[in-house]
């Protein structure tokens, strides 16, 4: 009897052993999993996003870079004309040079957004826009953002799209919204909007929105103002037509929360060293 109540009780020991050897395996190999998962980048980078997706900003630094023709200089181009373009070589290396230094270009219509915490903030944001709806953007710098996967922002007046050579078509339009990109207005006549009557504002504000939608089936929540000119009156009423962003001209990076409707962009030339000082970097 005693000798049986023995072999039992070592049995017993024995398999109890082997539970709690089993049990801590099981223990070390769940607390090695949540190591891995804490120190792995990616599961480390998605722990980290969930939450930074609720804290809202009052500041973002970001360049707004504003573009027109992008296209060699031509004979015909006048000397006051040079200003408004920038090489295809130019372009593509300031491209690259975003690229290289770990820029992600965003669109303007997510401002919002980024300001409020719903969508994550990279950390070196730039925006790109170009102004006019010049037909030198789809043909030259289109397929340049295309290799890169750069999205842009194309502030365009609505007058002349379908009617000039020098403008861009609806097709054209449609299929860079189809790319990706975002299409913004900057009125219909490209007008001065702080020297115009009350009677004018509304179609240069309201009505190229419209015709923009009605177009290109988007819902438009960005303009850039003719000039860059602005006033109270102006971006008030801009904010009334529905708009949720509004760029204008000027130097300056550092873009509040409150200050949706007076964004600063600067205007990119050839000189690659005026580029870098915008933009910053290296
Ligand atoms: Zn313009």
């Amino acid at each position: 009897m005693g000798r049986i109540k023995t072999v039992a009780t070592l049995f017993f020991a024995a398999g109890l052993t082997i539970v709690l050897v089993a049990l801590m395996v099981a223990a070390d190999t769940i607390a090695q999993q949540a190591i891995e998962a804490l120190t792995n980048p990616t599961v480390l980078g998605k722990v980290l996003s969930a939450t930074a997706a609720f804290e809202p900003i009052e500041t973002i630094q970001a360049p707004i870079l504003i573009y027109h023709h992008i296209k060699d200089f031509e004979g015909s181009d006048a000397q006051a004309d040079a200003l408004y373009i920038v090489r295809p070589q130019n372009f593509e290396q300031q491209l690259t040079y975003l690229q290289d230094n770990g820029f992600t270009p965003l669109l303007l219509r997510d401002l919002p957004d980024y300001f409020s915490g719903k969508k994550v903030l990279p950390e070196k944001p730039v925006f790109l826009t170009f102004d006019d709806g010049l037909r030198s953007q789809f043909e030259v710098a289109a397929p340049i953002l295309e290799r890169f996967d750069f999205p842009a922002t194309f502030f365009v007046f609505t007058n002349p799209i379908d009617r000039s050579d020098n403008y861009m078509t609806w097709d054209q339009l449609k299929t860079l919204v189809a790319a990706g990109h975002d299409v913004g207005s900057h009125g219909h006549y490209h007008l001065f909007w702080d020297r115009i009557s009350a009677a004018e504002l509304p179609a240069e504000i309201i009505g190229s929105k419209n015709i923009l939608e009605d177009q290109l089936g988007i819902t438009v929540v960005t303009t850039a103002y003719p000039f860059g000119e602005y006033t109270p009156a102006v971006t008030t009423a801009v904010g009334a037509a529905g708009y949720q962003v509004a760029r204008g001209i000027g130097h300056g990076k550092n873009h509040r929360s409150d200050q949706l409707f007076t964004l600063d962009g600067y205007f990119v030339t050839n000189s690659f060293s005026y580029f870098k000082n915008i933009v910053g970097g290296r």
